[in-house]
């Protein structure tokens, strides 16, 4: 074992004690933090008061008494420093699906004479169903999908091709693209980058400015542990703000919302990416989850996952009963995000009857198991107990029973 995982061993790393701030049940052990992080004490304090105090006694007051009206604003404030933005260029509101839309739609805006999206042929697929839902709408002569294998991409880059959408870590195998890399190849081409950050956020190191990326948008709740369904947030570098306009104009992204004009003048910067009404329940939620980063360093974060998932993987490997796990990750650390996945013929029944004894990761269809890495609540002692309950669910054949075979509604 490393010294750097001796050393973790008992909480003895500068991380250990984030632990203390979430509430989880302590049977559990959450692999699952990448789909959805866990609750935060001070998060069930702040919805008791938002629910108690905002909203039942301020009533619509707290639209101004509280700030509601701004919170898209300043949750993309919290976030921005986690994700390498200066001030000014995040906004969180609504769902990626959402949010992909209106920069897609936008940045086609900004190269009238070129028909492309290229993306990769396993990305996430709202991403791709967003981008064909577009090609739909303005027809294939102004916008059409065309989808490469992860190697392919950059010969795909032509003179046709106005934006590049990519995850930043692949949802099924947490392979990693270099972001900076690409982003400057896809510039030299003229072609504007959309990043989705739904599996990084929060977890690895981030510089989109630094990166000069044109467009992100990235997860509430996976990484950032806002909570099921909080809302996503998107990035536009401020060089692009004054050429933009997204198509769903709601009043929210008004210049002045409440003058209810007959005409729709876009809110200044970044604003405008607001559509409706905000979530308020769920950006306060999510504003006082993001606390927990203030001042912590992500690539602490970056290098404890990476020595978690490296552990997970030693013991695997190690162990004759578990051979049937086959690594679909790269085996490079740096070149995979906080999750690691095997493919194993069973792999959903596998999935069900580990989390019946403890320990939650998930299926991704049609054969994986995918255990995520969570570094502000996982210690070695869990991946030792992890594994060894592993081990005694393929020993012991439980997972063959009938009812860890049939198939949940979400997996
Ligand atoms: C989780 C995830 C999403 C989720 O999209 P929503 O519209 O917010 O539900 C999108 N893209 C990727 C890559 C994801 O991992």
């Amino acid at each position: 074992m490393s010294e750097e995982l001796s050393m973790m061993r008992g909480g003895g790393d500068t991380l250990a004690n984030l632990r203390k701030s979430f509430s989880i049940p302590k049977k559990v052990i959450y692999l699952n933090g990448n789909s959805l992080g866990p609750l935060q004490f001070r998060v069930k304090q702040r919805l008791k008061e938002v629910i108690d105090l905002e909203w039942g006694e301020d009533l619509i007051t707290s639209w101004n008494k509280h700030g509601w009206m701004d919170l898209p604003d300043r949750v993309g404030e919290k976030i921005a420093p986690i994700i390498g933005a200066s001030s000014g260029q995040v906004i969180c509101c609504d769902s990626i699906s959402i949010n992909l839309f209106k920069l897609l739609a936008s940045a086609m805006r900004l190269r009238p004479d070129r028909p492309k999206i290229l993306s990769q042929v396993d990305n996430f697929p709202t991403d791709l169903y967003v981008a064909e839902g577009l090609e739909g709408m303005l027809g294939k002569s102004r916008c059409s999908l065309e989808l490469r294998a992860s190697k392919d991409l950059i010969d795909a880059l032509d003179s046709e091709v106005a934006v590049l959408m990519l995850s930043h870590v692949n949802f099924k195998d947490g392979s990693i693209h270099d972001v900076s890399d690409l982003t400057r190849k896809a510039h030299e081409n003229g072609t504007l980058v959309v990043w989705d950050l739904a599996h990084s956020a929060g977890v690895l190191s981030i510089a989109l400015d630094d990166w000069d990326v044109d467009f992100a948008v990235g997860c509430g709740y996976k990484y950032l542990n806002g909570g099921p369904g909080a809302p996503s947030f998107l990035y536009v570098n401020r060089r692009l703000h004054d050429q933009l306009m997204q198509p769903l104009q709601g009043w929210m992204g008004h210049e002045k919302p409440f003058q209810f004009d007959k005409e729709f003048v876009p809110a200044a910067g970044i604003r405008q990416f607001v559509a409706g009404t905000p979530q308020i329940l769920s950006l306060a939620a999510l504003e006082s989850a993001l606390e927990i980063f203030k001042d912590l360093d992500i690539g602490f974060l970056q290098e404890k996952a990476a020595l978690l998932s490296e552990y997970f993987l030693g013991l695997v490997v190690q162990e004759s009963d578990l051979e049937e796990f086959q690594l679909i990750s790269p085996t490079d650390p740096s070149k995979r995000g906080a999750q690691l996945s095997f493919s194993h013929p069973n792999a959903y029944a596998v999935s069900r009857a580990w989390i019946e004894e403890g320990v939650i990761a998930d299926f991704r269809a049609p054969n994986i198991l995918r255990v995520g890495f969570s570094p502000m609540v996982l210690s070695v002692e869990d991946i030792d107990l992890a594994v060894t309950k592993l081990i005694a669910v393929i020993q012991s054949r439980t997972f063959l029973k009938k009812k860890f075979q049939e198939k949940q509604k979400v997996t």
